[in-house]
């Protein structure tokens, strides 16, 4: 493609080692993992929307002129060699030497890494959601002969709930998360069993808000023996969780004596847990020796023991689900908060391997602003400091949703990538997506969502927390409330109002009906008809879910309102 048709294209003139990129091959390496070729494709269609070339792609086996080259080949160099062994986790090296531009990472999941930092950070690539992509313009790119850069994450495993991000692989492989998908040729993260699993393990249906006695001998060798069953039928698994079964509150352990005193001996009713969980992680470590046994300190096990301590083969997964969002962990003057902190310090001291499960939005309202897009940001750099390896954000992955799912599951996966960016850097990214996805009336959606965090904070908020617990001002009434928010609702009309394309102001409508949400729901006296179109529109957008695991109920008969979906 040449002459004027190039116009079309967000990059008018891109050079790697001063050749033009059109006479590049794409390279990987015959003998490699199949998703390097996918990779090696993928990477040539970009090229093509962001330059209008179309670049060749081959495997290994013959030599071209100027190539790109991916992973092991036989074109390694002693200097890629080199960068590889720096690289930590699955992160990735990109070298140009002699005009030839390496992409590589330990594996095969390092170098997909490298590819799609490649396209961000050199070509201007932003992966925002499936369906909304964005390429900057640019005159001329310059790829130097001698660029050379080696990066590694600090969390070795990266995973997002958000649909948007988790719902689709191959954004979810963009965003360099890496659990496991349908059909990513087994280079992610695979587990044999997820979370609470003991009930599965013992072969019973599943339960809540009961354990079995896991000082029993017969648990042990039925447990023992499924764990082998499920690994065998798992070859690609490299976790399993053995974990309590789901609770809602404390004190849900055996309480046979055995089970007690140990209990009782630690501190903490994951004395029991733990010294359970190390004796078959002792057990299977022989037979499988790439395999992590994963439990929960969630809820009534979340202290650590005194003196047990995770077994080298053992993850800790510590959950967050009685912290207050509104403000910092690491904010003492909030008792949960404080209470979780002293427990994330006795994990870092013992723990070789501290995951947390985290969680970024009210799940007992979906619907509804849950202002944490600042605490987000806080919180990951205090789980970094607190030596957490693993991140498991859990938000709103079974629907579209108008709480901003798009923005929080980019700005998430951006951060367990590189926890290491600045609060201004941070703040850069979401003011960028702000633009990109909602057009030029960007600043009124930063205004509503720094107003909106403001206002929650001074209350607190947690994950079921009802929104008008929090989202009303301290001591302020009624007629306040509605006043705020109908400002807040009048922002998204500007935004509207300002948006350039179809796309976006479709993305405005979206989240503009969090504020009309709350509107709806704490003031339902000031409606025409509007929740039968608040209504229409959820349909619009396909939001199927109002909270966790409830669908939105079919509505024909609108005087109600919303109240009667939250009685429970
Ligand atoms: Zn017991």
């Amino acid at each position: 493609m040449r002459g004027n048709m190039r116009n079309e294209f967000p990059i008018k003139q891109m050079t790697i080692g001063g050749i033009d990129i059109a006479q590049y091959t794409i390279v990987y390496p015959k003998d490699g993992n199949v998703s390097l070729q996918k990779a090696a494709v993928l990477l040539a269609q970009m090229i093509h929307k962001a330059t209008g070339y179309e670049l060749t792609v081959a495997d290994d086996s013959q030599l071209t002129d100027y190539e790109i080259i991916l992973d092991k080949t036989h074109r390694d160099t002693e200097e890629l060699k080199r960068m590889r062994a720096l690289i930590k986790n699955d992160g990735y090296a990109i070298l140009v030497e002699h005009g030839r531009l390496y992409i590589t990472g330990v594996n095969a999941r390092g170098t997909r890494n490298g590819i799609f930092t490649f396209l961000e950070d050199q070509m201007g690539f932003r992966f925002y959601t499936r369906e909304f992509l964005v390429i900057r313009e640019a005159t001329g790119i310059e790829i130097l002969e001698g660029t050379k850069k080696v990066y590694g994450p600090d969390f070795e495993y990266r995973e997002v709930y958000w649909l948007p991000a988790y719902g689709d692989r191959e954004l979810s492989s963009m965003h360099r998360l890496n659990g496991k998908r349908e059909g990513d040729d087994g280079i992610n993260i695979e587990y044999a069993l997820f979370v609470h699993t003991l009930s599965v393990l013992l072969d019973e249906p599943h339960q809540m808000n009961c354990q079995p006695c896991l000082s029993d001998e017969k648990v042990y060798q039925r447990v023992l023996s499924n764990v082998r069953k499920k690994l065998d039928e798992n070859p690609n698994a490299t976790i399993i969780s053995i974990s309590q079964n789901d609770s809602e509150g404390e004190g849900c352990g055996c309480q046979c004596e055995k089970c007690r005193a140990i209990d009782q001996a630690e501190g903490t009713p994951m004395g029991s847990l733990l010294r359970f969980v190390n004796r078959i992680a002792e057990a299977i470590k022989e037979d499988y020796p790439h395999i992590l046994v994963d439990t929960l300190a969630y809820r009534y096990t979340r202290k650590a023991p005194k003196t047990l301590v995770p077994a080298d083969n053992v993850i800790i997964r510590l959950c967050s689900i009685e912290c207050d969002f509104a403000h910092p962990i690491s904010d003492e003057k909030i008792g949960g908060n404080l209470a979780f902190k002293k427990d994330i310090e006795e994990w870092a001291k013992i723990c070789k391997r501290l995951y947390v499960w985290d969680y970024t939005t009210n799940f007992a309202y979906y619907l509804a602003p849950f202002p944490n897009l600042y605490t987000i940001y806080d919180n990951i750099q205090f789980f970094k400091e607190h030596n957490v390896v693993g991140l498991f954000e859990q938000g709103n992955a079974q629907s579209p949703t108008d709480d901003f799912g798009e923005l929080r599951g980019y700005l998430i996966a951006k951060l367990l990538w590189n926890p290491n960016i600045s609060r201004e850097e941070y703040l850069d990214l979401m003011d960028e997506f702000l633009q990109d996805y909602y057009g030029a009336g960007w600043r009124y959606i930063r205004e509503y969502i720094d107003r909106i965090t403001t206002r929650a904070s001074a209350n607190g908020f947690q994950i079921y927390s009802m929104p008008v617990q929090y989202l009303t001002a301290k001591g302020g009434d009624k007629e306040e409330d509605r006043a705020f928010w109908n400002e807040m609702l009048k922002l998204w009309d500007d935004a509207l109002d300002m948006a350039e394309s179809e796309e976006q102001r479709n993305h405005v409508r979206q989240s503009r009906l969090q504020a009309e949400f709350y509107l709806l729901y704490a003031h339902f006296d000031h409606q025409d008809g509007r929740f039968e179109e608040f209504y229409r529109q959820l349909k619009e957008f396909g939001i199927t879910m109002h909270r966790e695991g409830v669908k939105l109920p079919d509505v024909t008969d609108f005087s109600p309102g919303l109240a009667g979906w939250y009685e429970t």
